[in-house]
């Protein structure tokens, strides 16, 4: 642990952990916070961009790509992918240009249209990559899908989109998409990638089923975007589907200055960086982070087509020399799990940044990272609908443990609280609990939800984006989360959000994740109960439970304390690894599940 990052005590018994800027390993962004926030303008940002050649619009493929090879990085290397079974692939800014032009004419041999729906649903392979970038560039709209969607989540979405195009690999299209192909007329064209399939087109009959190896490998490496509106629709995302029904949100080619700004701000992009993004494409943060932002910024990106292996990311980290890393508290907790000692041998020097977005990232996992890596994670806070990170601990400034940090230069963040007139009021005293809510616009905000006008309008109230997250801000500008609107517990007239109990919960050692709900109670109207997953080794039993019990009344007092915990060997979750809080209670209660497209089997193994 470096001795410029030794958590000191704050107030309220929180920690801090004080950061000497003059020792950070590279100069960081946002030394002064206050100046750079008051300095900035996203109209002045915009000149970090390009712009299409001749005047004619901003396309987010340009930007990420192409424009990088009149800046002197044509052999830079844009990602550097690492297969499963040890292949590697490296494509320069140069080699990303020409296979995403390729993949752009493909489109239009195809006859597919701007402004029609292209769905990629693959593993991390490079096809993935240039499908995305290639389609953003032809002017499609672009729909990332996670390859372990079974066929309903998947015939739902490409209904709902009216996709036009799908690329796959020849195994999840025998195994997912076939059977599906008679309900779903509107999916003119199946683009396969990769080997694998019996005979020709996997034994397909469809006329629209061809394979990348004939129709964008065999195509011209020049295209030339046409003009491209910063307000056309470039992507479509769908959210995790934690708190219900997936809500699809709408994302325009100009959310592409957030992704770079946001690149920069939040986490710390320097042009020599190693950046390594561990989520998966099919969620927001894999597409924003995992492709748009380090590109934007013209950084080496990772590429791990493997699923989460702690060792195996130790190796990852070690041998790419990753300098910039972005994960999720999911992992971070299954690392913990395991323990420090896993560690042991790797040469991790070159890491200088880490951070963590998803859930809120609990106090215990900060300081482990400063425990085990030398750093501590930073937190930041987003959604699909914001497009880019909005809150975040910045390297430059002292990380507060458990909060979500402050917001970024160009947005105004404020916990409101309803008016009589039925809007919305900022919340000026520190600490008050309310929802979070945005100032509009700022460039990545959702443009709308799928034919959903009216699900969409009820998030704004006045000038105010909200969020559905409860927060607290404190005196010092750190926004804290308190849980999701919808799952506060409502006791005794207290309001508890899950995650502070979650987070005392996990300061015990033998505690590797906590979910915890509010059950139905006749005299205090909700009472908190806690589903508790342990840490490897440690067994469940009674004199185990009794004594978390006490370890969360010391902590959090008897009103908000949970009265009941349950052990479980795993916790519910969402596929991009949020704890499913909504079908713990549904299940606990007896009541309909809900929409479960988006969850992870949380079965005992
Ligand atoms: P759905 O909207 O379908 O219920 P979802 O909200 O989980 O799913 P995402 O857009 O992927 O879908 O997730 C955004 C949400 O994740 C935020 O609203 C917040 O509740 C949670 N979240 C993300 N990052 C953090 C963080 N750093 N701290 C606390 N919560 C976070
Ligand atoms: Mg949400």
């Amino acid at each position: 642990m470096t001795a410029e990052l030794q958590p000191v005590d704050g107030a309220a018994g929180r920690s801090i952990i004080r950061k000497n800027v003059a020792l950070l390993p590279v100069a960081p962004n946002l030394l002064d916070y206050p100046a750079t926030c008051a300095a900035f303008k996203w109209d002045e940002a915009a000149r970090l961009l390009d712009g299409l050649p001749d005047g004619q619009g901003l396309n987010m493929g340009y930007e990420a790509v192409d424009r990088h090879l009149r800046h002197g990085r044509a052999d830079k290397v844009a990602l550097r992918w690492i297969g499963k079974a040890g292949a590697r692939q490296e494509l320069s800014f140069g080699q990303l240009a020409q296979q995403t032009n390729r993949f752009a004419n493909a489109l239009a041999a195809l006859g597919v249209q701007p402004g029609e729906r292209v769905f990629v649903m693959m593993g991390r392979v490079p096809q993935l990559y240039i499908a995305v970038l290639g389609a953003l560039k032809a002017r499609c709209v672009v729909t990332p899908l996670f390859s372990q969607f079974g066929p309903e989540p998947i015939a739902t979405r490409v209904e709902a989109a009216d996709a036009r195009v799908l690329v796959t690999s020849p195994e999840l299209y025998q195994r997912k998409v076939k059977a599906l192909r008679e309900r779903l007329p509107g999916l003119r064209h199946v683009i396969l990638a990769g080997a694998g399939g019996a005979g020709g087109a996997v034994g397909d009959d469809w006329a629209g089923t061809c394979r990348w190896d004939e129709v964008v490998a065999t195509a011209a490496p020049d295209y030339a975007i046409g003009p491209t509106d910063p307000e056309s629709t470039a992507l479509l995302h769908f959210t995790s589907g934690t708190t219900g029904r997936p809500k699809a949100a709408v994302h325009v080619h100009q959310a592409v200055l957030s992704h770079l700004v946001t690149g920069i701000y939040a986490l710390d992009l320097h042009d020599d960086d190693v950046f390594w993004c561990t989520a998966d494409p099919g969620w927001v943060t894999g597409t924003s982070y995992g492709i748009l932002a380090p590109l934007c910024n013209g950084v080496t990106s990772v590429v791990v087509e493997a699923e989460f292996d702690a060792q195996a990311w130790y190796s990852v980290l070690q041998r790419e020399r990753v300098t910039v890393w972005y994960t999720a508290p999911t992992a971070i907790r299954m690392m913990m799990k395991l323990g420090a000692q896993a560690l042991q041998g790797y040469d991790l020097s070159a890491l200088r940044f880490a951070a963590s977005v998803g859930e809120p990232l609990n106090p215990e996992a900060v300081l482990w990272g400063l425990d085990a890596f030398g750093l501590p994670f930073h937190d930041n806070w987003w959604q699909t609908e914001t497009g880019g990170i909005m809150i975040a601990n910045f390297a430059a400034l002292d990380i507060r443990p458990g909060s979500m940090g402050r917001p970024l230069p160009g947005i105004t963040a404020a916990v409101v609280r309803r008016t009589e007139g039925g809007g919305v009021e900022p919340v000026d005293e520190p600490m008050v609990q309310g929802e979070l809510a945005l100032k509009t616009p700022w460039p990545s905000l959702m443009r709308g939800y799928l034919h959903e006008e009216e699900r969409y309008r009820k998030c704004f109230a006045g000038e105010w984006y909200l969020t559905g997250d409860l927060a607290r801000r404190d005196a010092d500008g750190y926004y804290w989360f308190v849980g999701r609107a919808d799952d506060v517990i409502k006791s005794a007239g207290h309001l508890i959000g899950p995650f502070e109990v979650e987070s005392a919960l996990m300061e015990h050692p033998a505690v590797a994740e906590a979910g915890v709900i509010g059950m139905p109670d006749p005299i205090v109207g909700e009472v908190v109960k806690a589903f508790v997953a342990l840490r490897t080794g440690v067994a469940p039993d009674e004199a185990l439970r009794r004594e978390l019990l006490g370890h969360a009344r010391k902590r959090l007092g008897a009103a908000v304390a949970p009265k009941e915990i349950e052990f479980r060997a795993n916790l519910p979750k969402t596929r991009s690894g949020k704890i499913m809080r909504r079908l713990l209670k549904a299940r606990e209660l007896g009541l309909p599940e809900g929409d479960l497209s988006t969850l992870e089997s949380d079965e005992q193994p």
